[in-house]
């Protein structure tokens, strides 16, 4: 459990609600794609079409189906995550994180992960358990708040994928070598 349900509301996406988006599903680029390794541009410009790309980043991380979706993931070198906040099922609620920076961390847990642009692989990866972030909304309006657990887990993550890091890239090397050996095999089937 969270304890930051208060910070849920405020942070939430009013702009998403209030107005209908047409939404679009994007393509969701897989490792080795070279887009993934590349780092960000701090987002500047506070429009429409921001607000478009979060609800198309919202709606192509449920499609998919995943609980948090960076920028870079689907070719856009714009620094803005999604991550599902969702209490149950019916209701799908997500933030978007604009410009986010991991500010502090503390403790440290290993936990299973897996990623939608690295395919039918999942090791543990060790973080932080409670970071602090400091961001901004769709608006620019600067948002900051902490985070615990697992909701930690997929901020880190996330942005993460901004600096052009996957999650593979936190595992021992034989690990990683494991899994681009497994890498070529699925390639190589889908030939
Ligand atoms: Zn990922």
């Amino acid at each position: 459990m969270y304890h930051h349900d208060y910070l849920y509301k405020s942070i939430l996406i009013p702009e998403i609600r209030r107005y209908t988006y047409v939404m679009a599903l994007k393509k969701i680029l897989t490792y080795p794609e070279p887009v993934l390794r590349k780092k960000a541009k701090r987002i500047t410009i506070f429009d429409d079409a921001l607000k478009q790309l979060a609800a198309d980043m919202g709606e192509t991380m449920y499609n998919a189906p995943g609980v948090g979706l960076a920028a870079n993931q689907i070719g856009v070198l714009k620094q803005i995550v999604v991550v599902d906040i969702s209490k149950d099922e019916k209701e799908k609620e997500f933030i978007a994180l604009v410009n986010p920076v991991i500010s502090e961390g503390e403790g440290c847990v290993a936990g299973e992960e897996g990623c939608l642009s690295v395919r039918e692989y999942e090791a543990k990866v060790e973080r932080f358990q409670k970071i602090h972030v400091a961001a901004q909304d769709l608006d620019g309006e600067p948002i900051s708040f902490d985070a615990e657990d697992r909701f930690a887990r997929i901020i880190q993550h996330e942005v993460d994928h901004l600096q052009g890091t996957l999650f593979i890239d936190h595992l021992s090397t034989l690990k990683k070598n494991l899994y681009k050996r497994k890498l070529k095999k699925i390639l190589k089937a889908g030939e």
